[in-house]
């Protein structure tokens, strides 16, 4: 086992390796931007590292200077939690060129599953369903208009590199198609530098669930059960919950096995995320995570399985700790993602946080790197804190998850902490009846 990791990353997720690596008798490493002295994660790990000034490119994102900070600290191996550098091929490999063990799956998968051109093929020949769609990518005009007919109308065009549910653009007739096409290759190139762009039927009800899948170099693939994770705004995730509340088991074994298999037929290393789009009964796949998930603590909470330190495992050699057999689902949980943000325009509110008060009590989990006195930076994403609730059952996760978001208390700045007490006294969130288009439609009838 390892005795000292090196953490990419900052915010709740750093705190979040910090505390697993913590647990396991390993000593960390925090490296921090000029703007991230004080934060709470780097005041915790046993050593930090400045490396570099505020902007991420130049911090977060620059290889040269967590390479170093990893030789000067003799740290073994490097977290790279989620966003910045997690999934990027390039930095797997320099790390492991430079003698030092990259804590997630090998390059090539990272590779591999970053252009979803190359992902979708790939996990269809492994024998997962996919979004019926272009096989491969849409260049000319003609090969647009033949694709929009094979699949039908409304058509969605995707950024091959896409991420953040960024590049995407829907075209309901043939009208649209091609300027369609064309403003996907230019935000696409803009935003990914790669025009390459892709084509998929527009699903109009779907939910999105995603299986966790872990696996070992020993050959052993299990799967963690799916999140729900359908309530989302201009694509990106808002709330997410496990189980979902329209899985039931037989119906999470039978995917959980199709997943299983292929990831094993992949020869996948480490956790990973298999995102599916959910609708009349049929999962239809739309990309691979190679990465730990934000939402990861809704299946730790409801599994009861540390999927960092099965990471840091796996990384240094070990097998899984637990079978497929062993793992059992026990109850429900749900996850807010609390942003520094306007609740009603979703305006950034980085700034000083006057007064901080984390909820608890049974069945409760803040992930957050907050304190009162901490001056939230306007450089970085503006999630700050993660607040995971698990009840025996979907209805006893409401109503503690409602007292929680009572309790909090974040002063100085706004948060989207109302949005989410509003939207728990929805019948359709409190039904678990909702799909994709649910949450920007109801906030369209609220303004
Ligand atoms: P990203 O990598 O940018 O997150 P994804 O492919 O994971 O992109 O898609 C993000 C979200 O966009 C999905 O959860 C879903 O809400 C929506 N989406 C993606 N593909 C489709 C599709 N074919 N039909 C309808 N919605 C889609």
């Amino acid at each position: 086992m390892f005795d000292k990791i090196l953490i990419a990353n900052r915010g709740e997720i750093a705190l979040r390796v910090h505390r697993a690596c913590k647990e396991m008798g390993i000593s960390t490493v925090a490296v921090h931007s000029e703007a991230d002295s004080n934060a709470m994660w780097v005041r915790l790990a046993d050593e930090s590292v400045c490396i570099g000034p505020p902007p991420a490119a130049k911090s977060y994102l620059h290889i040269p200077a967590i390479i170093a900070a990893c030789e000067i600290t003799g740290a073994q191996a490097v977290h790279p939690g989620y966003g910045f550098l997690s999934e990027n091929a390039r930095f797997a490999e320099i790390v492991t060129a430079h003698g030092f063990t990259f804590i997630g799956p090998k390059a090539e998968h990272i590779r591999l599953m970053g252009d979803k051109i190359t992902a979708k093929q790939a996990v269809k020949e492994a024998g997962i369903p996919v979004v019926p769609g272009s096989d491969g990518a849409v260049t000319t005009e003609e090969e647009a208009i033949a694709a929009a007919k094979e699949i039908g109308f409304p058509v969605l065009i995707k950024a091959a590199a896409g991420g953040g549910g960024r590049g995407m653009k829907v075209a309901k007739t043939e009208d649209d198609l091609i300027e369609a096409v064309q403003t996907a290759r230019s935000e696409a190139k803009a935003a990914f530098g790669d025009d390459a762009v892709y084509m998929e039927r527009y699903l109009q009800t779907p939910r999105h669930i995603e299986l966790q899948v872990v696996a070992d170099s020993h050959g052993n693939v299990v799967h963690l059960g799916e999140r729900d994770c359908s309530l989302q705004r201009r694509h990106q995730k808002v709330l997410e919950e496990a189980p979902s509340p329209v899985i039931d088991a037989a119906a999470r074994a039978k995917i959980g096995k199709v997943v299983v298999d292929a990831v094993r037929a992949i020869g996948y290393l480490g956790v990973g995320t298999i995102e599916f789009l959910y609708e009349n009964g049929e999962f239809f796949f739309i990309e691979m995570n190679t990465r730990l998930q934000v939402e990861h603590p809704v299946t730790e909470a409801i599994t009861g399985i540390d999927l960092v330190r099965e990471q840091i495992r796996i990384a240094a050699g070990l097998p899984l700790s637990f079978k497929q057999s062993d793992v059992v689902f026990e109850g429900h949980a749900i996850e807010c993602r609390i942003n520094a943000e306007n609740p009603k325009t979703f305006a950034p509110s980085p700034g000083l946080v006057t007064d901080f008060h984390a909820p608890g009590g049974l069945g409760v989990r803040m992930d957050s790197a907050l304190y009162a006195g901490y001056s939230i930076p306007p450089y970085y994403d503006s999630l700050i804190g993660k607040l995971i609730v698990h009840g025996r059952d979907r209805e006893e996760c409401i109503a503690r998850l409602n007292r929680c978001l009572g309790e909090i208390v974040v002063g100085g700045i706004d948060t989207n902490i109302p949005l989410f007490q509003d939207l728990l006294h929805q019948q359709d969130i409190l039904e678990g009846d909702y799909n994709i288009h649910w949450l920007e439609r109801w906030m369209a009838s609220q303004a």
